[in-house]
């Protein structure tokens, strides 16, 4: 009876397109993609791909969407867990969950393994109340198994999102395990305005609609929080009976989704 999903497995439509503003760690990923494409063009020259990468972040800056790039890029199949689900769990559902995934995804190799929220298990232990011997624990404990338990060889990647990388246990950060890390940083003004035109691909725009101009007005904004602009600007313009969306409609999206966070501000102690 518990909330928890078994890991999901999914084939990844996602590409390096819909992925903008984060041409720093273009290069490292296009390594990861080229391996798990080809892993034995790797394994013949001796070259030795991480086990594990960390991928660190604000919330909303695409972590989740870069794991799915990937794993679309490199046409091998996603799977993916998120860790606070693990939480409140009955002990060991989530170890046998952890257990199962990786046991799936070797059969399946070369693929990718997505931890999502890594923070909300991988904290370091013995700050707990449980004494050491919680849930949490114990699906932390099943991950590094099951990372040292596989070969550089195997063609497993594992991915886990974090926005809270000073918690982490080190345990998750040594040699062998998490010990890449990818960063990615809250979008500068060109990054926004290489995010917007790709949430605007399907929108028809207004001519007195530029990007350039909603990206320098939208400091602080994550990718997420541009896609939703997009999209509330997208629904302003069908409450104004609109076939294009025009400036007028950013600028209202824009002020409803500022305001918005303030209000949540406040209310936040
Ligand atoms: P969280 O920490 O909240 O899970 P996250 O870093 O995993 O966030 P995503 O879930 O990948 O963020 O981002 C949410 C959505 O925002 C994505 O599906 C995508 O549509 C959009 N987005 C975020 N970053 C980018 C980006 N760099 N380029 C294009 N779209 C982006």
């Amino acid at each position: 009876r518990s909330r928890a999903r078994r890991a999901r497995k999914e084939t990844s439509h996602t590409t390096l397109d819909d992925v903008a503003g984060i041409e720093s760690a273009k290069r490292e990923i296009t390594e990861i993609i080229e391996f798990l494409k080809s892993p034995e063009r790797f394994r013949r020259l001796g070259a030795v791909m991480p086990k594990g990468i960390l991928l660190v972040g604000p919330p909303g800056t695409g972590k989740t969407l870069l794991a799915r790039a990937i794993a679309g890029e490199a046409d091998v199949p996603f799977f993916s867990i998120s860790a606070s689900e693990f939480i409140e769990m009955f002990v060991g559902v989530g170890a046998a969950r952890v257990r199962d995934m990786f046991q799936t995804a070797r059969k399946e190799a070369p693929a990718l393994i997505f931890i999502d929220e890594l923070d909300a298990i991988g904290r370091s232990r013995g700050t707990g109340l449980g004494g050491g011997h919680d849930e949490r624990e114990q699906t932390l404990n099943q991950i590094l198994t099951e990372m040292d338990g596989f070969e550089e060889h195997e063609s497993i990647l594992v991915l886990a999102a974090t926005n809270r990388p000073d918690v982490l246990d080190s345990a998750l950060l040594r040699p062998g395990r998490f010990d890449r890390k990818i960063t990615l940083d809250r979008p500068h003004k060109e990054a926004r305005e290489a995010i917007l035109a790709v949430h605007v691909r399907k929108v028809p725009l207004a001519e007195d609609v530029n990007l350039s101009d909603i990206a320098a007005r939208t400091i602080g904004f994550s990718g997420a929080d541009l896609k939703n602009l997009v999209n509330e600007a997208a629904l302003t313009a069908v409450r104004s009976n609109k076939d294009k969306v025009d400036a007028q409609c950013f600028d209202e999206a824009r002020d409803r989704i500022i305001l918005g966070e303030e209000r949540d501000a406040k209310l936040t102690p």
